[in-house]
């Protein structure tokens, strides 16, 4: 098989999340000579495969065997792959079996490694991501197998092949504020804290005010109110209480706490009460690690253009792997039309993935 044979082969499992439909113990098996750790927890399936070709680094390419379902509008059946004009249509193309097709096929083709190779997968990436790469993690963390460097093969570039490499992504915090007032009649306000007239005050200092400065891979980590309301809908009471939503996508120069001491600059001494989570950390990988260089260098010899280093999008599972203090990045094919119906990748681009990972595999410690 070559690494197109393996993607067509691949996109024929109907593995809507969590459901990997066998895909997991076809990859098993296609890379015999690999040892297979299983992590099964709710319905989740989640496969490690470790292979030491010698003392040395750790490198190991993470990615999802699950897609989000078909929905409408497909010209073709979404999980029998068509070939179309040196494209191939269906369910997973960009998202991201291309890329666990490209890193699988790299690894069996790879005879010689200075170090241990492995292949991290889950089919629970599009869902809750709650008992996917997560477990697998934790688990590895227990028996001493966490790798030094990884490359998640979500698909990253954006007009031409080889155009973004991710190293990194932006943390979300999502926040509620309840303003406490006393309700009364608008005749007369002097009897009444009205909460509107409150937040009013402080409104201009805080609505999308920049918490930093961002720096060459992060945008500034701004403060977006996402809902602000009170009252009953009429225009002779004022209301005793005002609610008001937030969101900051952060880089990792602003915390938790720093969002926190932020919003209390501008609430201390009114009554109020604050709610903060944190769904994402942010994270950066930085550019002079070995991962980042050998990848860059691949991208460069294969694909002839220099990469550039993004930490822009949504969340992907190179969050956890961040956590553990891996060295991640993200590379893959152009993500045009993930998600949706008709996704498509080229034949080209899939032969070009595989390629810049056999490089980087063979050069990762020249
Ligand atoms: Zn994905």
């Amino acid at each position: 098989m070559n690494v197109v044979d393996l993607l067509l082969k691949l996109l024929s499992f109907e593995s809507v999340t969590p459901d990997d439909a066998g895909s997991l113990r076809f990859i098993e098996e296609y890379l015999d000579g690999y040892e297979a750790i299983y992590v099964n927890k709710e319905g989740v399936k989640n496969l490690f495969l470790t292979k030491k070709f010698s003392d040395g680094p750790h490198l190991c390419f993470a990615g999802h065997v699950d897609v989000v379902p078909a929905g409408d509008g497909w010209e073709t059946n979404p999980f029998v792959p068509v070939i179309k004009d040196r494209n191939i249509y269906a369910r997973g193309t960009q998202d991201m079996k291309s890329g666990v097709a490209a890193f699988v096929q790299a690894v069996k083709d790879t005879d010689h490694f200075e170090g241990r190779l492995s292949v991290l997968l889950t089919s629970d990436e599009e869902g809750e991501a709650k008992y996917g790469t997560q477990i697998m993690l934790e688990h590895l963390k227990e028996i001493d197998l966490l790798p030094e460097s990884c490359i998640v093969a979500e698909p990253t570039c954006e007009h031409i092949f080889g155009d973004a490499v991710k190293v990194g992504r932006r943390g979300s915090i999502n926040g509620v504020i309840e303003k406490h007032g006393i309700q009364g009649h608008a005749a007369y306000p002097e009897k009444a804290t009205n909460p509107i007239h409150k937040v009013a005050q402080v409104l201009p200092l805080m609505a999308g005010v920049n918490l930093d400065e961002g720096d060459d891979y992060f945008g500034p980590s701004q403060f977006v109110i996402t809902d602000i309301r009170a009252g009953m809908e009429v225009t002779n009471v004022t209301p005793g209480k005002l609610k008001m939503m937030f969101n900051v996508r952060n880089s990792t120069e602003t915390s938790l706490q720093d969002v926190e001491d932020f919003v209390h600059r501008y609430f201390n001494g009114m009554n109020y009460d604050l709610t903060l989570s944190q769904s994402a950390k942010p994270f950066l990988t930085p550019t002079d690690r070995p991962v980042v260089h050998a990848i860059d260098q691949s991208i460069q010899k294969i694909c002839g253009i220099t990469p550039k280093h993004s930490t822009a999008g949504g969340t992907s599972d190179a969050r956890f792997i961040a956590a553990y203090h891996i060295d991640v990045i993200e590379f893959g094919v152009i993500n045009d039309t993930i998600h949706a119906p008709n996704e498509r990748t080229s034949i080209a681009e899939v032969e070009q993935l595989y390629a810049v990972f056999r490089d980087t595999i063979a050069n990762f410690n020249a």
